[in-house]
């Protein structure tokens, strides 16, 4: 029998996991990954602190635990996996079980047939329409290419004033790294709160420590970008305030990369994502998808969701829905002894977070059911 031809898209975080755990389940198939970008398995989670200047060595980026950068070279050593890197992947052709792909350097087309396809495109920063958005000086931390020209930016102490666009976990990680480099950062989010996937009294607590460090501006959004000779030099909000900077970094959310899966006649979900079911394999039973460009139904709720998105309510907001909402279900994750130690009795449910995962039966099966969770009283 011939080997079994897996390619993969995509070749920076769920891409290479997916094809080394498939080089562990067969050790002879032929795994391809496919990746635009010109590195591999970059550690994204990172680049905030070499921003930041909590390392110097760019390489740790690209890292493996044992201090091997995982280039080409290592892929194919280490795991017999062949990777093409500055090469993308243009359309998928499932009839035919094959895709056309582009060197991105040659210029040079090609195609390459497979039996497995798994899909790793990740996703990409939104970036809404603002005028003024092309201007020099706007940019996202999403890539390396991102994370290279901050650090530059950090490193030459020539930019004095900052706008981070977005109080999110990027937006505030962004925020730190400038203001380790002496940048003074004004923090813009259109919401009353930062972080809001936590409940309202947490998420001051984060917004007076970002306070300690940067100036934070919300229920606020930016109406333009102002610029003088194609650079930028202020920020201007919807209430007519400018802000003078040099730098704006937006960091308010991505979009899952969809395109090719698509235009492939692969179905997206309702919140954006490719739809996949619980082995990861989309409605074509040889294509699989992973990372950051599907969505998953969030295991309590059973809605979809993308990035573990959860949204946090008050005391206050809690009151009002017991007194209006019938079908509400309460739900404790604390432990036992915390739960004895205070109760709030008010009709919740105590399920350990440990346990939760066993016990998911015992949640409405009803997807339109809220939930309202909470570990800490
Ligand atoms: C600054 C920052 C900090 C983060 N911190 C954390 C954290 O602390 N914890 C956490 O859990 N998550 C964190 N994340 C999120 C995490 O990095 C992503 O969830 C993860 O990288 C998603 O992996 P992925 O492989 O799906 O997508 P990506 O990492 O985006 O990789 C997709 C790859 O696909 C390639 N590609 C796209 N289209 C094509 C094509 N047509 N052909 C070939 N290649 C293609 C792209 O070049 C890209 O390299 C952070 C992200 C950032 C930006």
């Amino acid at each position: 029998m011939s080997a079994k031809r897996i390619i993969v898209i995509g070749g920076s975080a769920a891409g290479p996991k997916a094809a080394s755990r498939a080089r562990r389940m067969d050790e002879n198939a032929e795994i391809t990954i496919f990746q635009k970008a010109s590195d591999l398995s970059m550690a994204s989670c990172g680049y905030p602190y070499y921003i930041g200047g909590f390392f110097d060595d760019r390489d740790q980026l690209l890292c493996s635990p044992a201090g091997v950068v995982r280039d080409s070279k290592f892929f194919w050593n280490a795991k017999k996996i062949t990777t093409k890197v500055k090469t993308e992947v243009t359309a998928i052709d499932r009839q035919n079980k094959r895709i056309d792909f582009t060197d991105l350097i040659s210029g040079e087309k090609g195609t390459a047939e497979y039996d497995k396809l798994i899909i790793a495109t990740g996703s990409t920063p939104r970036k809404p329409p603002i005028p003024g958005i092309e201007l020099d000086g706007i940019t996202s931390l999403q890539s390396l290419p991102d994370t290279d020209y901050l650090r530059k930016v950090s490193d030459e102490g020539i930019i004095k004033k900052a706008v981070v666009i977005g109080g999110g976990v990027i937006g505030i990680e962004t925020c730190e790294a400038l203001h380790l480099a002496g940048i003074e950062i004004t923090m813009i989010e259109l919401l009353p709160q930062l972080l809001t996937f936590l409940d309202k009294k947490m998420a001051k607590l984060v917004e007076k420590y970002v306070m300690s460090k940067a100036n934070v501006i919300l229920e606020n959004g930016v109406a333009s970008f102002i610029g003088e000779n194609g650079k930028l030099t202020a920020v201007k909000l919807q209430n007519g305030t400018e802000i003078p900077c040099e730098l704006a970094v937006i960091a308010i959310g991505v979009i899952p990369n969809t395109r090719l899966a698509v235009e492939a006649g692969l179905p997206i979900g309702k919140a954006g994502g490719l739809v996949v079911n619980e082995y990861m394999q989309t409605i074509d039973p040889d294509i699989y998808a992973v990372g950051d460009c599907i969505e998953i139904p969030n295991l309590i709720t059973g809605n979809p969701k993308l990035n573990g998105y959860f949204k946090g309510i008050s005391s206050e907001q809690l009151r009002e829905k017991l007194k209006t909402q019938e079908i509400l279900v309460l739900l404790d994750v604390r432990n036992p002894d915390e739960y004895e130690q205070m109760r709030l009795g008010i009709g919740e449910i105590l399920i350990p977070l440990g346990q939760l995962r066993k016990c998911l039966e015992e949640m409405p099966q009803d997807k339109n059911t809220e939930i309202i969770t909470w570990c800490k009283i």
